[in-house]
C-alpha cells in the first residue's frame, strides 16, 4: 500500500502565506492542498500554490552551487561545493571592501521575502549601508504607472478604488460602528 505522509506548512509562492498540507510519498512532494484550517485561505490555493510540486521537482531547478567554466557567456557550468562557492564569494567581497570600500557594495533583494532580514544584517556586517529591495520599488513604480494610466484614461478609478478597498478591508480603530 502506498504510504503518503502529510505535513502542515505555509506556501511561499508569493507574499500570501496560504496554509497548505504537503503530501509526501517516498520522500517526494507529490501534492499540495490548501489547509481548510487556515484563516487566510480556508483550504483554497491559487495555481502557483498548486504547482509547487512541479517547481520543486523541475529538472532545471538550481539545487547546488555552480561555477562557471570556460568564457563568460559560454553557458558552461560545473557543480562546485558550498565551501568553494562561499569561499570564492567571500574572497571577492573582501577584495572589493579592501580596495574600494564596503560602501561600494550594494545589496538588492526581491519583494520582502523571508530572507530579506538576513540580507540587511549581512550588509550591516559587511559595513555597507547600501541595501535595497528593487522588487518593492518596481512594484510601487508599476502601481504609479497603473494609476497614471487610469487617470489619463479619464477616470480617477484607482484612487477611489483603493480608498474603497482600504475602507473595506483595513480596520480603522477610530471608526464608530
Ligand atoms: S497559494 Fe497562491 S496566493 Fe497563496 S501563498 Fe501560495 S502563491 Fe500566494
Amino acid at each position: 500500500m502506498d504510504v503518503v505522509q502529510s505535513y502542515n506548512s505555509v506556501c511561499r509562492g508569493c507574499h500570501g502565506g496560504c496554509g497548505v498540507v504537503l503530501h509526501v510519498k517516498d520522500d517526494k512532494l507529490v501534492k499540495v492542498k490548501g489547509n481548510p484550517a487556515s484563516p487566510l485561505n480556508h483550504g483554497r490555493l491559487c495555481p502557483i500554490g498548486n504547482a509547487a510540486p512541479d517547481l520543486v521537482h523541475h529538472p532545471d531547478r538550481l539545487k547546488y552551487p555552480l561555477g562557471r567554466k570556460g568564457a563568460r557567456g559560454s553557458g558552461q557550468w560545473q557543480r562546485i561545493s558550498w565551501d568553494d562557492a562561499l569561499g570564492e564569494m567571500a574572497e571577492k567581497l573582501n577584495n572589493i571592501r579592501a580596495t574600494d570600500g564596503a560602501h561600494t557594495i550594494v545589496m538588492g533583494t526581491g519583494t520582502g521575502r523571508h530572507h530579506a532580514a538576513w540580507v540587511s544584517r549581512f550588509g550591516h556586517a559587511m559595513g555597507t549601508p547600501n541595501w535595497c529591495e528593487p522588487g518593492f520599488a518596481l512594484r510601487e513604480l508599476a502601481r504609479e504607472v497603473r494609476d497614471l494610466t487610469q487617470k489619463l484614461r479619464g477616470g480617477v478609478r484607482s484612487g477611489k478604488r483603493e480608498a474603497d478597498l482600504a475602507d473595506k478591508y483595513i480596520p480603522d480603530p477610530d471608526r464608530k460602528k
